[in-house]
């Protein structure tokens, strides 16, 4: 790594020189064997980042995209949304604008679904669920939710529901166990944990899914999973993918799990969660749940006004996150995610403490 990242906002993130450098590579053909063999070198990476031995897709859109085409692909008529903050509200958004019937469990801002609510929830429904969603890190708030306990529950009250998982800001940098958990749907754009610039998402998508896809009459073409369930099959994608993206994505996921190692890479979040709590504990409070707090982005509410302190980090070549919906006003965000080192962090860190004196 040349130089200490100076970028520390929760998504896009700041990506290394190298990885950028990959983007100019020249164009090759999407149904050559050069093409194959980067699909295949992909895939072989995504397998263990989701933990999955199933279907991992690369589709050229953001993550929003994917969200409205997990909906599309899987729900016929009613779904029950999860929300604790700006990120999971943006599901219900979608299920409304596709016409679905749509109930919410909602936590405040700041705390992590109750599995014991949603194991109420869905014991008194009246109607069946086609699918519940979940947010595994919520980014506006700095809440990780525990996903391993939420999908148990859908699992043993509603079998046939399927379980839809936005890991936008979690994958790559908190655990993601998609085979144990028994997750049907897990995606995550790249402009967060995986630290490439944004424009493409990377999805694992489960049998039972594509099974529920099969049942739909009208799913679109863009983001039909079946089609891409046989491109893929075929080492290929429906489209023009983002080639530069690729390429990019492929170097960066041998180096996340075959350099750096997805245990050790976890283990660096979890430390720069903890240091990021211990330095800013004097001017500042996490806004999150303690219990929950994020390993990728920290909201911090600080004694001074938010918008001061971003202003005078800015002055001094920093970029940091500014709060987001009802908590605009009273927090900033830190992200520590992606490949942002401990002393890229310590130094941004050493430049706050002066800031805030
Ligand atoms: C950033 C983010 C999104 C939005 O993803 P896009 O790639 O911008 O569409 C969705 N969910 C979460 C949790 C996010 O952090």
């Amino acid at each position: 790594m040349s130089d200490l990242a100076r970028f520390f906002v929760p998504g896009p993130t700041w990506v290394r020189p190298e990885i950028l450098q990959e983007m100019t590579r020249p164009m090759i053909g999407h149904r050559t064997p050069e093409f194959r063999d980067l699909f295949h070198r992909v895939n072989a990476n995504l397998k263990p980042l989701f933990d999955t031995n199933g279907d991992t897709f690369v589709i050229t859109s953001s993550g929003t995209g994917v969200m409205e085409a997990a909906l599309d692909n899987c729900v016929a008529r009613r779904v029950l949304v999860t929300t604790c903050g700006a990120f999971s509200e943006r599901w219900f958004n979608i299920a409304q604008s596709l016409g679905y019937e749509v109930d919410r469990l909602d936590v405040p801002w700041g705390n992590a679904i109750d599995p014991e609510e949603l194991a109420d929830r869905l014991e008194s429904r009246r109607a069946h669920y086609d699918a519940v969603t979940f947010t595994h890190n919520e980014t506006s708030t700095g809440v990780t939710n525990d996903i391993a306990e939420l999908a148990a529950v859908v699992r043993e009250e509603s079998p046939d529901t399927l379980v839809l998982v936005d890991a936008v800001s979690s994958l790559a940098g908190i655990p993601v166990h998609f085979d144990a958990w028994q997750l049907d749907i897990c995606f995550a754009s790249v402009q967060k944990g995986l630290a490439l610039p944004p424009g493409i998402t990377v999805a694992a998508v489960s049998e039972r899914a594509i099974e529920h896809a099969k049942k739909r009459p009208y799913r679109g073409t863009y983001f039909d999973f079946l089609k891409y369930k046989s491109n893929a099959d075929d080492d290929s994608v429906p489209s023009t993918p983002s080639l530069p993206h690729f390429y990019a994505l492929a170097k960066q996921l041998d180096d996340i799990v075959k350099v750096e190692g997805l245990d050790a890479r976890f283990e660096r979040h979890r430390t720069m969660r903890d240091i990021t709590h211990e330095r800013t504990s004097r001017y500042a409070k996490i806004a999150a749940d303690r219990e929950h707090a994020s390993a990728t982005v920290s909201a911090l509410a600080p004694v001074k006004s938010p918008d001061e302190i971003r202003n005078a980090m800015k002055q001094r070549g920093f970029t940091l996150g500014g709060g987001y919906g009802s908590w605009k006003a009273t927090t900033f965000r830190i992200g520590h995610m992606g490949d942002i080192s401990i002393d890229a962090l310590n130094a941004m860190l050493d430049v706050l403490d002066e800031v805030t004196r």
